[in-house]
């Protein structure tokens, strides 16, 4: 049998190979598939359809944190920065996480910044978890989860957020944790559904954590996107900071997604053991936009009451439309996300659903089976992102209202 000498081709690497193919990211052939976020956004853009699918917002951050970026890549801080991050940075996580939580972090040792969220979540998985390792988390998922479970050879352990509260039942939490979970990954508020966790779940996560002696790892990106009671960051519970690792990001709170500076902050030894994958990552990353999140973590209160407010709004134009256009809708406590069920318009399969609504109605959004290993759970659920302007949400409530017309 001749072995594929097909240059054009591309072939992935034997070990990611087998892990991603065990966690269906890639055919056993090691093809790639065009994800549904791919489809979708090409779908908007061939039809006009407004896109809802991707969460990233169509608006800049303050003017303050941009200036800064410019400032500093004039003032010439573009070479690497120290591997746990500019002292600035560092300093300013520790004393954002003393404002709003009272969380006492000391920013030499306690601290890690990251090339995103992305990056401190993979770090700390691959640093902490051993190949045989239970991951606990809920599901659906933020779709890197999965990933980099795979790549730490470890196994997925899920508890599902069922329609249309999305609240784990605490049974099941109990039920999946074993002799074998090394670490419970929660993230709060939720993507893709916009729920929060409850301060009893929370207390039950660090509780069995505890008794199987697991670490809790949060990924916390939505933290200030919350419409209403704010925060919590499960470390503030007591026992929780020893085994906690909290990680955060500025792309979701500044609207900065593209220039990826997230950060972690743990115990200093399981810290150290992070930067020790995390050097051999990406080393370090985003210079120049360090000190300009550093500025954007002191801005005052205001500042993040208006863009939980702002947000907020957008969330209400948006499901007022849901609503009209006759879907229900799960109401998100958090994020940047609503969930919508289009079953009561004879929807079964989300998936078909979101290809004809952007020519019924011009508007596209992400099927949530796209978050889930078990699609048919999910059957005709939608999330739709409302990070968009407001003129941008009420052209889209418009236009789905016009489907029940
Ligand atoms: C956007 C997002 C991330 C990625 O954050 P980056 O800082 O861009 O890497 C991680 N987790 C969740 C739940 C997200 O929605």
């Amino acid at each position: 049998m001749s072995r594929p000498t097909n240059l054009e081709r591309v072939t992935i690497p034997g070990a990611w190979l087998r892990t991603a193919a065990g966690a269906g990211l890639v055919g056993p052939d090691g093809s790639v598939g065009a994800t549904i976020f791919a489809e979708m956004s090409a779908l908007a853009a061939r039809t006009g359809a407004i896109n809802l699918g991707q969460g990233f917002p169509d608006t800049d951050g303050p003017p303050e944190v941009l200036e800064a970026a410019r400032q500093a890549i004039a003032d010439g801080v573009n070479q690497y920065p120290p591997g746990r991050g500019m002292p600035v940075l560092r300093e300013a996580i520790a004393r954002h996480q003393q404002r709003f939580y009272g969380l006492a972090v000391d920013p030499d040792t306690d601290v890690l910044v990251t090339a995103g969220a992305t990056e401190a979540l993979a770090a700390t998985l691959l640093a902490l978890v051993e190949p045989g390792d239970e991951v606990l988390t809920f599901e659906p998922y933020y779709d890197s989860y999965a990933a980099i479970v795979a790549l730490a050879g470890a196994r997925l352990v899920t508890v599902p957020l069922e329609w249309p509260a999305f609240a784990p039942d605490p049974d099941r939490i109990r039920a999946a944790f074993s002799a074998r979970t090394r670490l419970v990954l929660v993230n709060d508020p939720h993507n893709p559904t916009g729920s929060v966790l409850d301060r009893g779940t929370r207390e039950l996560i660090v509780e069995l954590a505890t008794r199987h002696d697991a670490l809790i790892v949060t990924d916390e990106v939505y933290e200030h996107l919350r419409f209403g009671t704010p925060h919590e960051p499960i470390a503030t519970l007591p026992g929780a900071a020893e085994r906690t690792i909290t990680i955060s990001s500025g792309g979701k709170t500044f609207s900065t997604t593209g220039w990826k500076i997230g950060w972690l902050h743990a115990r200093a030894d399981l810290v150290t053991a992070i930067l020790s994958v995390k050097q051999f990552l990406t080393y370090v990353n985003g210079a120049p936009f360090q000190p300009a999140i550093a500025v954007g973590l002191d801005l005052p209160d205001a500042f993040y009451a208006r863009i939980a407010a702002d947000l907020g709004a957008g969330r209400d134009i948006l499901i007022a439309g849901l609503r009209r256009a006759g879907l229900t809708v799960s109401v998100p406590e958090g994020s940047y996300f609503v969930v919508a069920d289009a079953a009561p318009l004879g929807a079964t399969d989300a998936a078909a659903f979101c290809r004809d609504l952007a020519t019924t109605a011009g508007v596209v959004g992400i099927p949530v089976s796209a978050f889930t290993a078990t699609p048919g759970a999910y059957a005709g659920l939608v999330r739709f992102a409302f990070c968009k302007r407001p003129d941008v949400l009420r052209e889209a409530a418009g236009r789905l209202s016009s489907l029940s017309a």
